[in-house]
């Protein structure tokens, strides 16, 4: 069993539902995975995607990681009936030394995503069912993931009150719980933008991103003054390896904080455990396995942390949930078509095929 043909592209992608709004010029890599199983008269084939934040990684793909898979004379399980993302996974690293995360990993998690849905679909299994089937994986046994609206980037012109739109529309969809962005303009604008937002979703059930940007004396005025707001958690407070800085917010800030997300190993998440100050009773990790290696780098820190990001309106067509989908109390099932259910989402499906189209 072999990956046969690896395609790769850059596309762009915003942070607004009105993808007029200047993002930075913000991009993502798409990747397709084509194997030479064949089901139907047709190769059985992954989808994958970047980052939505960190931009396309092309060229690692394609120079470095795609190569080494194609490169691979057998991919199959022990039991040559499907393919093992964890073989292709070693073939990917093979010769990469420890450490040097930098994109080298979000290059990888790309790949390992289709990768995984290639499996899962060969297997004829939803991943989910497939990672507690064929990975032992009982921690994501569950008939559904709680689930949260993420977005709220600050808009070029009349921030608040399309924020405050943003979040009526959030709760249109069924979410319950959001979170917004800060730490992008001075703290009294923020403080502004937070309580606009507080008038349509009650504080326990906002949390706020900084995105890792405040050094250590804004990450500590910030912290003193959001404390008394009660928020449902604050995220990416400061340089994601300023654990220092970290642990000084935590102990100013009663309120739960999160970490994790721009942490890409676990060697990187042991030092955060270690040193950041977090609180086990009341501090979120969220680890996102596209940063850290795909599926085998995650298992290694914490799978089934009970609960996912979706981005409803933002990161078209990545954002959100399957067509005709919407949360239930803040809660969804996993979808149960072979693999992650990409084609369960048809602008994406679309977009996906594209990849394969000369
Ligand atoms: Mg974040």
């Amino acid at each position: 069993m072999r990956i046969v043909d690896v395609r790769e592209r850059s596309v762009a992608i915003s942070r607004y539902r009105d993808a007029t709004i200047p993002s930075g010029g913000l991009t993502t890599s798409i990747v397709a995975v084509v194997t030479d199983v064949m089901r139907a008269g047709r190769p059985v084939v992954g989808w994958g995607f970047a980052s939505v934040g960190r931009f396309a990684q092309g060229g690692l793909i394609r120079e470095r990681f795609a190569p080494r898979l194609l490169a691979a004379a057998d991919l199959a399980t022990a039991a040559g009936d499907g393919l093992d993302p964890m073989r292709a996974w070693r073939a990917m690293m093979a010769g990469e030394k420890p450490g040097g995360h930098g994109e080298r990993c979000v290059a990888v998690g790309t790949l390992d995503m289709a990768i995984w849905d290639a499996a899962a679909k060969i297997a004829g299994a939803p991943l989910h069912r497939f990672l507690v089937d064929a990975a032992g994986e009982r921690r994501l046994e569950t008939d559904d993931v709680r689930v949260y609206a993420g977005g709220g980037y600050y808009y070029p012109a009349d921030d608040e009150a399309r924020l405050a739109d943003e979040l009526r529309g959030f709760l249109d969809h069924g979410y319950t719980h959001a979170k917004i962005k800060i730490g992008g303009v001075p703290l009294d604008r923020d403080l502004r933008r937070i309580e606009a937002a507080a008038a349509v979703l009650p504080a326990e059930q906002l949390a706020v991103d900084a995105m890792n940007a405040y050094d250590a004396p804004r990450a500590l005025e910030a912290a003193r003054a959001l404390a008394p707001l009660d928020l449902w958690w604050l995220e990416d407070i400061c340089d994601p390896l300023d654990f220092e800085t970290h642990a000084a917010v935590a102990a100013a800030y009663p309120p739960p904080i999160a970490a994790g997300e721009a942490l890409f190993s676990a060697a990187e998440a042991r030092l955060l455990d270690r040193h950041g100050g977090l609180r086990r009773d009341r501090d979120i990790l969220l680890f996102d396995p596209v940063h850290c290696y795909g599926i085998p780098g995650y298992l290694e820190i914490a799978l089934g942390l009970g609960g996912a990001e979706m981005n409803p309106l933002a990161f078209g067509p990545f954002g959100g949930l399957a067509d005709g989908t919407a949360p239930v109390k803040g809660r969804v099932a996993p979808p149960e078509a072979p693999g992650i259910g990409f084609e369960e989402k048809a602008e994406l499906a679309r977009l996906f095929g594209t990849l394969l189209d000369d």
